[in-house]
């Protein structure tokens, strides 16, 4: 340790700790590091290992960057999507920094030159695939470079508990083994307890520090309305709150996607479709006008949003449940990224988790995987029929049991009744097991309601004791009544196909009066309270001074207007809040704008005259 610390000194005097702080400043432009950060890159710059758990937006990418500025050597960085690794180098060239990308998507050419400045010592970062970075070729490359670190970004990838397996991630285990003294820092904002553990033991993690930060994302509020009409929920939603906010819309099916895009579109916004069966040509195009353009909704599959960096998603709104709250908390988690406020809103039916039910059930998993995947449903589902607050039950989840409750998701906001549902439970129960537990829902509320519809009839479903014993409820209730009971484990969903439901072990305790049964009472969905109407940046965020308005979109058409020139997206330029921050203090200099959060020394060299001439344009004389 004391060896690495006194090479570091030489290499540029001071302590690491003041060299890590200058560099946030001159060449990221940030005054102050954010909560672990400096912890983590004192950490690594000092050669240790480390797993870095924090949420999205957290700003992990710097606790490998600076490392890498402060080592010696090349620093590799594993990612698993090519997308995101040309917008991460985008931006760190735009701050000075060497980087560079090693993918399929370069030619051989190319590949060579970058591999010869790693080999030169040329290049500070290097991002790389990790299906190319454990080809015998690149090991090969690396032994012959001198590498300051490696960094494995989206770590959860190792597991199979986590929700985005990656196989080839297994085999980054050979990095210890073949370079031991070379530090790596894995890095994830999705781990549950068991997806942490496999991270530590397959990538022979056991001895390294462990920074947790929490996941929480104060700034996202979590909302859940029962399903009626999902699209005209969601364009009232939309109307509502985000009239002219960027979104993302996840569905599950590319048939539904396409549907919905049109549908928003034909009500006069702009929606782009997302899926695996476009034309890649047309799924780059709607990815490329996402990040490009302000106020974009993208309708997609889960094939989106992975390399999704684009800071100012307003709203991320599932019109069918995602497939585990791992997933749910990824894909909600590409709101907001810039801090300011944003929504995870979705709607969520019984027939959705059937649907997942059965495709999972369709899937050529083996047993043990089914028997984890069908865990995470549950806990889905618990999510879903919460009646206590979201955030508890998201971060208990990921093992943080003792959050307070948020204030910031709708049952906080709206707290739902509760109401004693031992004789509903017990009704719904016994029409499942007199009907010969193999009947979905839709059935069984026939004959708890009495409807001698032909089905109920067909099987003489009318002459049970069960039938129409339920007139007191209606409907909804009743399909409301059954989700909770699975929620709750109660019932349980039959996996051989139809979304019939059997009793569990605890069922005939709640027949027999034995434990207590509470449901929540559903609720229609509140009129929202706030109206934000804001695009680019929510309200709260925004300056609103005499002239303030005339200066945000003149600095945000210079920044498009560069942003084009370089085929960039606009936020490689400046971010919004850096935008904003210019308004608010609108400097008169260089040295002023310097002190601007965001604008560090390369951008302020290659961006600063024009936007001193903005502000000077737009502000009264002194
Ligand atoms: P993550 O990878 O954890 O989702 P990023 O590394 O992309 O997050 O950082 C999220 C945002 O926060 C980025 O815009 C980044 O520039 C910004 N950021 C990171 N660290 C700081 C800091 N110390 N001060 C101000 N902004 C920061
Ligand atoms: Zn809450």
């Amino acid at each position: 340790m004391l060896e690495a610390d006194q090479l570091l000194e030489e290499g540029g005097g001071g302590t690491v700790r003041h060299r890590a702080r200058d560099i946030l400043r001159s060449v990221f432009g940030y005054p102050e590091f954010r909560g672990e950060q400096e912890a983590i890159i004192t950490h690594v710059a000092e050669g240790g290992d480390c797993l870095v758990l924090m949420p999205t937006g957290g700003g992990k990418s710097l606790c490998f960057q600076i490392p890498a500025l402060l080592r010696p050597g090349v620093a590799v960085v594993v990612s698993p999507l090519i997308a995101l690794m040309k917008d991460q180098v985008d931006a760190l060239r735009q701050a000075g920094v060497k980087a560079a990308f090693l993918n399929s998507t370069l030619t051989g050419g190319e590949a060579a030159q970058v591999e010869r400045g790693m080999r030169e010592g040329t290049l500070d970062l290097v991002y790389i695939a990790p299906e190319r970075l454990v080809t015998p070729r690149c090991l090969d490359l690396l032994e012959q470079c001198e590498l300051s670190l490696f960094a494995i970004d989206e770590a959860h990838c190792v597991s199979q508990w986590g929700h985005d397996f990656r196989p080839e991630y297994l085999q980054l285990s050979v990095l210890h083994g073949s370079f031991p003294h070379v530090p790596r820092i894995a890095l994830t904002a999705t781990a549950d307890g068991p997806t942490q553990k496999d991270i530590r033991d397959r990538l022979q993690l056991n001895d390294a520090r462990v920074f947790a930060a929490g996941f929480d994302r104060p700034n996202i509020q979590y909302r859940v309305v029962p399903k009626a009409e999902a699209r005209v929920q969601l364009l009232q939603f939309l109307e509502a709150e985000h009239p002219t906010s960027a979104g993302i819309v996840y569905c599950l099916s590319r048939r539904k996607v396409e549907e919905v895009a049109n549908w928003l579109a034909s009500k006069g916004r702009v929606a782009l479709p997302y899926h695996a069966g476009l034309d890649p040509a047309v799924r780059q195009r709607n990815q490329d006008r996402f990040l490009k353009e302000e106020g974009v909704v993208m309708v997609a599959t889960v094939a989106f949003g992975m390399g999704i960096d684009k800071p100012n998603v307003r709203f991320v709104a599932h019109l069918d449940a995602p497939k585990s709250l791992e997933a749910y908390y990824q894909e909600t988690g590409r709101g907001g990224r810039d801090g300011l406020p944003a929504d995870a809103w979705m709607t969520y039916g019984m027939p959705d988790v059937m649907a997942l039910m059965g495709m999972l059930d369709a899937s050529d998993l083996d047993e043990k995987q089914k028997w984890i995947e069908r865990h995470k449903l549950n806990a889905l589902l618990g999510y879903c029929e919460s009646a206590s607050c979201r955030r508890q039950v998201l971060l208990a989840y990921f093992g943080e049991r003792d959050h307070p409750p948020c204030g910031n998701c709708d049952i906080c906001l709206r707290p739902v009744s509760v109401w004693d549902g031992v004789v509903a439970a017990q009704k719904a129960i016994s029409a499942v097991f007199r009907t010969g537990q193999r009947f979905g829902v839709g059935h069984l509320v026939d004959v708890l309601l009495g409807q001698a519809t032909e089905k109920v009839v067909k099987f003489g479903h009318d002459r049970l004791k069960t039938f129409g014993v339920g007139k007191d409820l209606d409907k909804r209730s009743w399909q409301s009544v059954y989700r909770q009971l699975v929620a709750q484990g109660h019932l349980a969903v039959d996996m051989e196909g139809h979304g019939g439901l059997h009793l569990s072990e605890s069922a005939p305790k709640v027949l027999r009066g034995e434990v207590p049964v509470a449901f929540r009472q559903e609720t229609a969905e509140p009129k929202s309270a706030r109206r934000r109407s804001l695009g680019a940046v929510a309200s709260e965020g925004r300056p609103d001074g005499p002239g303030d308005e005339e200066l945000w979109q003149a600095l945000r058409s210079l920044r498009l207007e560069i942003a084009r020139e370089q085929a960039v997206p606009p936020y490689v330029i400046f971010h919004d809040a850096t935008l904003v921050d210019m308004v608010r203090r609108r400097p008169r200099d260089l040295e002023a704008l310097s002190k601007i959060p965001g604008v560090g020394k390369s951008k302020l060299d290659r961006y600063g005259d024009v936007f001193l001439e903005a502000i000077k344009d737009h502000t009264p004389p002194e």
